[in-house]
């Protein structure tokens, strides 16, 4: 069966790049019946938080990339690593280096000054001696020949072995090297695809002469080609390089829109635009992966975030949207009738969720209700008087519905042979502080009569 593993290093947040891996790595498992797995690379233990480790489940958790085994975390694992690097010296497939690093710097000055290569030149490969001095523990990696992977996204990608140098497998404080963790973790894990970022690529050729060496499964290749800014430079924060928390928290985007936004940033599938879970999961392939770096677009991500807006359950969102009314009203909210009553008007017209709560602020303001300058302007400019005929119409009302008050106010336009617009326009802001809102007479419905015709009076003052 496939497994496959997303590999983070807990340094920082879960940014976008490696959620997409992950979601790759997910969907692939997924779309093949096998398993996920998550493998926390902690073993740079000065730069690897808790804090990190952290963030990165719960952005996982956040977006539904849920893996079927709890978390391996690579630094228990040092002395199984060690344990690989020792049988690997038994089988005289690795071998003892004691250069001391003043010995290897002046080697590669050596190199520089010559304009060769930097890389080990294999001093201690064939020595017998064992002197009572610090070691290493190298890889006695093949020198001729070389070494061809067929990757999965990058096709396929030869190197001459003559390029690859012994790499160290244990430092001379017995702790492993970050090649020979990932080779024994993967191959303990089961891991069948390693699907991850092109940044790897150089790393699978050296991992796969450790594999060979250790007699290990191959695992499929798939390098996916990181993801660039708009203007194709590497991605940085300018260009939304930022933690998942980041759209979650700031920006008010929705997991399945990240989601679904970073499924189609570098892989394709037909012209369909908008894809759920499961047919995800039916369609993923790892062919469609395309080759040139994707193009992160914020626009994009904003528009596909407004779709699933529109698609998500109203009672979801007024959930999400709740707290964050409440955060910028500073109180809590009494109840939530009038945004449940508006949520389907109120969530078509929202790009995310600020942009909801800020949309339904007017619902809860206390009278009298500030006036947008927009909306300021619709009152300086409306026809003479026509609010207060607005307010005497509406106050005779008896049944206070979106139809009766419709009905109300288009009489009143014809009454004065103005268009509809020159009254529920200056009604609008009266009632919302705004020129922009969900349908009026249903916001008039659900304000109610006393809240209306109190906040229509507050204008006309
Ligand atoms: N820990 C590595 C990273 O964060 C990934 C290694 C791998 O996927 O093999 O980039």
């Amino acid at each position: 069966t496939v497994v496959t593993r997303f590999a983070p290093s807990p340094t920082g947040f879960l940014h976008i790049g490696g959620a997409r891996t992950a979601l790759f790595n997910y969907l692939y498992a997924k779309a093949n019946g096998g398993r996920f797995l998550l493998r926390i690379e902690d073993t740079d233990r000065a730069r690897s938080t808790d804090a990190a480790i952290a963030a990165i489940l719960d952005g996982m958790d956040w977006l539904g990339l849920t893996p079927d085994e709890p978390p391996v975390m690579q630094f228990e694992r040092a002395a199984r690593h060690a344990e690989v690097a020792h049988q690997l010296l038994e089988r005289g497939h690795a071998y003892r280096c004691y250069a001391t690093a003043e010995e290897l710097t002046a080697m590669r000055e050596a190199q520089r000054a010559a304009k060769q290569p930097m890389r080990y030149d294999g001093r201690w490969r064939d020595r017998t001696d064992t002197p009572d001095l610090p070691y290493v523990v190298r890889l006695r990696a093949p020198q001729e020949g070389s070494v061809t992977i067929d990757d999965r996204v990058q096709g396929s990608v030869t190197v001459a072995n003559a390029e690859l140098d012994d790499m160290v497998l244990l430092r001379s404080d017995g702790t492993p090297t970050y090649m020979l963790a990932v080779v024994v973790d993967d191959e303990d894990m089961g891991v069948t695809h390693v699907i991850r970022g092109d940044d790897h690529l150089n790393n699978a050729f050296r991992q796969l002469a450790l594999i060979r060496a250790a007699g290990f499964r191959e695992p499929v290749y798939a390098h996916v080609p990181l993801i660039h800014g708009p203007d194709g430079a590497k991605l940085s924060k300018r260009h939304g390089a930022l933690g998942v928390d980041a759209y979650r928290d700031d920006m008010g985007m929705l997991p399945e829109a990240v989601e679904n936004y970073l499924l189609k940033l570098g892989w394709g599938h037909g012209d369909e635009e908008f894809m759920d879970r499961a047919r995800a999961v039916e369609v993923f392939d790892l062919a469609g992966i395309g080759r040139g770096p994707a193009r992160f677009d914020f626009k994009k991500l904003e528009s596909v975030n407004a779709h699933y807006m529109r698609a998500a359950d109203d009672a979801r969102l007024l959930a999400l949207v709740t707290p964050r009314i409440e955060a910028l009203l500073g109180t809590a909210l009494p109840d939530t009738a009038r945004l449940t009553a508006l949520m389907p008007d109120l969530k078509a017209r929202a790009r995310d969720l600020n942009d909801l709560a800020n949309a339904s602020l007017f619902l809860f303001r206390a009278r009298p209700l500030a006036m947008d300058e927009r909306a300021a302007k619709l009152l300086d400019t409306a026809p003479d008087g026509i609010l207060l005929a607005a307010h005497d119409v509406l106050a005779d009302v008896t049944d206070w519905s979106a139809v009766a008050l419709e009905a109300a106010v288009k009489a009143l336009a014809e009454a004065r042979e103005i268009g509809l617009g020159k009254v529920a326009q200056p009604l609008r802001a009266a009632v919302t502080g705004s020129n922009v809102s969900p349908g009026l007479f249903e916001v008039m419905a659900v304000l109610g009569r006393d809240e209306t015709l109190g906040r229509i009076t507050d204008a006309c003052r």
